[in-house]
């Protein structure tokens, strides 16, 4: 078995490693540079009896002040072209490939079909755990097939679209976090492309002369940005709670009494509504509590304002959650991982 103690970083400080900005600290740190380090890391692991705890970008996760394991750090490279057919272009990348950069690096390939997505902070790898979503589009619409390291039987494994089970944030990954570490991607773009203008802000667009996979990424780009408070000034982990799909009269109710409410009614029969429209209308945009707070920007958005740990942003969801099911009675379900 290979010895890794040379390659652990002993108390691996995190703080700078998650965009919550949260004081975290883990007994060792591992950067995971190449997939086939993986078999030694999980044997080493087990025979020393310590966990491991996979981290991309941190922008997704609310750390524990200390975790007494292996924090593995995602951190292989590598972009390419795979495979052309008749109707689309195959890119491969590794999973710790930065998205934002995988997705500006496709348009400059003059690729379209992941421009609505561009902007969203982490890895590549994490990209399906919570099968990202953004601007009326999400991972799942360009995503073909997945490689990943199984820790239950020590192999690789290949998942196609549907063994993946993507639903609105939400996937296979994300039930078996233990299970499973995604080591690239493979993304299908068409090469007819048709712009996905159906969100509010990129519809404008439609009647744009030269329209191209650039012009609707910059548009995005500039909607985010003005929406979204800069997780390297004002520490966060985008938006904190998932949009509550709930039963049709429920909404209705809530729209007789607020026909502002923002409602879309879901194939099913229920409505999705916003999460962040609910903690608004329940007096908490921009409240704070000690060190945290709800952005005044967004209210979907907890922010750090320095020297918070994971138990303020605990504390903070929990309030907030009560506060809106007592106003609404709808309750609210965290997005980020709490690990
Ligand atoms: C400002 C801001 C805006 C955001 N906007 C959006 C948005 O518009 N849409 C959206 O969907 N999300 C958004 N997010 C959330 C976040 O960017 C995504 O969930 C992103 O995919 C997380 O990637 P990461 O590398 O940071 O994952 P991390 O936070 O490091 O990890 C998240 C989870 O995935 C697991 N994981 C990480 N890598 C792997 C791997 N290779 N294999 C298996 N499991 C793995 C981790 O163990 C953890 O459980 C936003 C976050 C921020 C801070």
């Amino acid at each position: 078995m290979t010895d890794l103690t040379a390659s652990l970083i002993p108390d691996f400080d995190l703080a700078s490693r998650n965009t919550l900005a949260l004081q975290a600290r883990s007994r060792f740190g591992f950067v995971l540079e190449d997939a086939d380090q993986l078999p030694a890391l999980f044997d080493y692991a087990s025979s020393e009896a310590l966990a491991v705890r996979l981290l991309g970008g941190g922008s997704n996760v609310v750390l524990a002040p200390g975790f007494d394991g292996i924090t593995a750090l995602i951190a292989s490279r590598g972009r390419r072209i795979v495979d052309e057919t008749a109707t689309h272009t195959l890119v491969e990348a590794a999973a710790g490939e930065n998205w934002h950069d995988l997705v500006a690096w496709t348009v400059e390939q003059g690729l379209g079909g992941l421009e609505n997505l561009a902007l969203i902070p982490g890895t590549t790898g994490a990209a399906p755990v919570q099968n990202i979503g953004a601007y009326g589009s999400e991972l799942a619409n360009s995503f073909h097939s997945l490689d990943a390291f199984d820790r239950r039987t020590g192999k690789m494994t290949v998942f196609g679209l549907q063994a993946c089970a993507f639903a609105y944030r939400d996937s296979v990954f994300k039930h078996e976090p233990d299970r499973y570490v995604v080591t690239k991607i493979r993304l299908a773009l068409p090469k007819a492309w048709r712009p996905n203008l159906g969100f509010a802000g990129l519809a404008e667009l439609s009647g744009a002369g030269d329209l191209s996979p650039r012009v609707v990424m910059e548009r995005v780009i500039a909607l985010r940005t003005s929406k979204l408070p800069d997780w390297r000034v004002t520490p966060n982990a985008g938006s904190f709670f998932h949009n509550p799909v709930v039963a049709a009269d429920i909404a209705a109710q809530i729209l007789e009494e607020d026909t502002s409410a923002p409602s879309y009614p879901q194939a099913d029969g229920r409505t999705k509504l916003s999460a962040g429209w609910l903690i608004e209308k329940s007096g908490l945009k921009g409240y704070r509590m000690g060190p945290v707070g709800v952005s005044e920007r967004h209210a979907l958005v907890l922010v750090n304002y320095g020297g918070a740990q994971q138990s303020h942003i605990a504390a903070l969801a929990s309030h907030i959650r009560q506060t809106v099911q007592s106003r609404f009675g709808i309750i609210l379900t965290p997005e980020p991982i709490f690990c």
